[in-house]
């Protein structure tokens, strides 16, 4: 059995976090993970929602005012190996709660979102082990 993202357990914050620390946590993982959060991608047709990678072809095309170009959630779900895709469906469904109440308000942020958004956006863009074999080795932004 492979390890992936999607296997990751959620543990609880052991002590309280401050807004403030919060915010800087949420921050620092956008900064990491590259995230422009001034461009939220929505596609029409299944309702998915996600950052696009700063300096990204995806970035790029919808800078160019692209529109047409495929959705990257349901790419990754379609190319999720069977034994994970449940574990994607939930995280993918878990997200698009999140982002569609997410008021662009870093003080909304809880700790679980930070996980939350973490794993997603891994599974979403870096974590080839829940790809199937044939898609591991297409590079895809
Ligand atoms: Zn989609």
């Amino acid at each position: 059995m492979t390890t992936s993202v999607l296997t990751r357990e959620y543990n609880s914050p052991t002590r309280p976090y401050s807004k403030n620390e919060l915010t800087t946590k949420y921050d620092r993982f956008i900064e990491k993970f590259k995230l422009n959060t001034k461009l939220l991608i929505s596609h029409e047709k299944c309702g998915h929602k996600y950052y696009v990678k700063i300096n990204s072809k995806k970035e790029q095309s919808m800078l160019e005012g692209n529109t047409s170009s495929g959705c990257s959630v349901c790419w990754r779900l379609y190319n999720t190996v069977k034994p994970l895709r449940e574990g994607a469906n939930d995280l993918n469904r878990l997200y698009q709660e999140f982002i569609n109440n997410y008021q662009d308000d870093p003080d909304q942020i809880e700790y679980f979102d930070i996980f939350l958004n973490t794993v997603f956006y891994t599974w979403l863009y870096g974590d080839k082990s829940s790809l199937s074999k044939r898609e591991e080795k297409r590079r895809y932004e």
